[in-house]
């Protein structure tokens, strides 16, 4: 800099750079706003070399400039919410999104957001309609249920069902099944928060009939029950089945509202997945209302369904919280042709993407593991060690957490025995700063990424960013040539 540096040399004024064509072909991206900011920006952070008399004239073109410029609008105008890989092993990662959707959803929701669409119109009449109207119907054929309703997520579903059927009134819950899922969704809060006062029957590990029995009383309004869906009671243990919780509810006149939190339309032990209770069984087994997500094994977009009785869903849907709580067109939209799969359980497992990615077998995820394995080792060079591992994959979102998936990860552990935690945090964070940021899992002195969830099609975007990585570690990538 010292050798081109002008002492006299002044910076352009503003007007000026920015009716330079350089700026302008920026004004036409980014408008005018937002690139008077930029280059504002470009000028003083120039003005010390220009007051220390260094400012050398390559540096003030309306070309460098402008280069200046469109680095600080790319920064600014990139997207927060981006495309990351999920190689945390977790497949419903609420973290990360949680269910990823299949085309139909995609272009169901394009099309709800660029064209108008009937949300609560009836074609038929040509009068105002409900938006509730769209899905229900489905809902009903595919869990049993008489009515069925939408709202937010399932914790706004909870929310409503318990303001709407037990206000200033008493709800029993065993012990066993008070429930924190991650996010600050609570039982107990979200029972006092509806303006219900839970009442507590069993203790931990055991609750009986009686126990339910015992404490209706007058103000009782409500039995429920809920699914553990992130841990397991495991022992001594017992607990009321739906069914029999059930009949105490009938022979009280009272109704049984089950909480099923992640929920399944499908029996996915057909597909050697570990059971879980289906919507549908519970239906069966009594329950007159039952709440579950959209967005957890459903496989659909985030919302909370609640299922059930017709003058319990009707009095649910007449609340004034369901009116805040309700979904967009892009949710029902979304919702939609994920349920309309359910209707084709055969094709469920290539066109669910969520099941798609729960049932790989090892032995595939194995075979892509041993093919990039090369790939990384040649990436991350001598520092680090790169192995293809059998693990154990998890469903995640609180769905089945005692029982695992048979997968395979690239298993990433450094050379050298000293300061070899620093090292792994250091890589993980390399990986996180790739233009698609590859998420992984430090366990047991090594970095995991299960491959799970890297399908055929996101291979090669994975594979593309492997140069990158090399560069940010320091090095250049000695990629070997894939062979077959
Ligand atoms: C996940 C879960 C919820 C909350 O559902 P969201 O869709 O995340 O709001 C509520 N109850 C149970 C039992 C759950 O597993």
């Amino acid at each position: 800099m010292a050798t081109s540096a002008n002492p006299t040399l002044r910076l352009p004024a503003l007007d000026k750079l920015l009716a330079a064509p350089p700026m302008q072909a920026l004004v036409a991206t980014w408008g005018t706003a937002a690139c008077t900011e930029a280059a504002r920006v470009c000028l003083d952070a120039l003005r010390p070399a220009m007051r220390a008399r260094q400012l050398a004239a390559a540096q003030i073109t309306p070309d460098a400039l402008a280069a200046q410029a469109r680095q600080h609008l790319q920064a600014c105008f990139a997207p927060r919410l981006q495309a990351v890989f999920n190689l945390t092993g977790t497949v419903l990662h609420t973290n990360l999104g949680r269910a990823l959707l299949p085309d139909e959803a995609v272009q169901a929701v394009v099309r709800a957001l660029t064209t108008p669409a009937n949300l609560e119109y009836d074609i038929a009449s040509g009068g105002r309609g409900d938006r509730d109207d769209l899905i229900a119907p489905l809902l009903c054929e595919l869990t049993g249920a008489e009515a069925a309703t939408v709202v937010n997520n399932n914790a706004a579903a909870v929310l409503l069902t318990l303001h709407a059927l037990a206000a200033r009134r008493e709800v029993i819950v065993s012990r066993g099944e008070l429930v924190e899922i991650g996010g600050a969704f609570r039982i107990p809060d979200i029972m006092s928060r509806a303006g219900a006062k839970l009442v507590e029957v069993g203790t931990t590990n055991r609750t009986h009939a009686h126990d339910y029995a015992n404490a209706i009383g007058p103000r009782t309004a409500l039995l429920m029950k809920v699914h553990t869906s992130n841990y397991a009671v495991q022992g001594f243990t017992k607990a009321v089945g739906e069914a029999e919780a059930a009949a105490i509810a009938r022979q009280h006149g009272l109704p049984l509202a089950v909480d099923l939190g992640s929920g399944t339309l499908v029996d996915m032990a057909q597909w050697g997945l570990p059971p879980e209770p289906t919507v549908r069984q519970t239906i069966a087994a009594g329950a007159d209302v039952v709440t579950f997500s959209g967005d957890k094994l459903l496989g659909g977009p985030q919302a909370g369904l609640i299922v059930g009785r017709k003058d319990l869903i009707a009095k649910i849907k007449k609340n004034p919280l369901k009116r805040a709580l309700r979904v967009g067109k892009l949710t029902l939209a979304a919702l939609e042709p994920v349920l309309q799969l359910y209707r084709m359980p055969d094709l469920l497992p290539q066109r669910l993407t969520t099941l798609r990615l729960l049932t790989r077998n090892q032995a595939e995820i194995a075979r892509q593991a041993q093919a990039l394995q090369p790939l990384l080792q040649a990436a991350l060079g001598d520092a680090w060690a790169v192995q293809a591992e059998p693990v154990f994959s998890q469903i995640g979102s609180g769905a089945l957490p005692v029982d695992t998936l048979p997968s395979y990860a690239l298993a990433v552990r450094p050379a050298a025995k000293k300061g070899r935690g620093r090292q792994l945090l250091r890589l993980e964070e390399a990986l996180r700063q790739l233009p698609r940021p590859i998420i992984g899992r430090i366990a047991q002195d090594a970095l995991w990424l299960d491959l799970r969830c890297l399908s055929a099609q996101e291979e090669a975007a994975f594979t593309a960013q492997l140069a990158t990585l090399a560069q940010a570690l320091g090095h250049t990538a000695q990629l070997p040539i894939k062979g077959k």
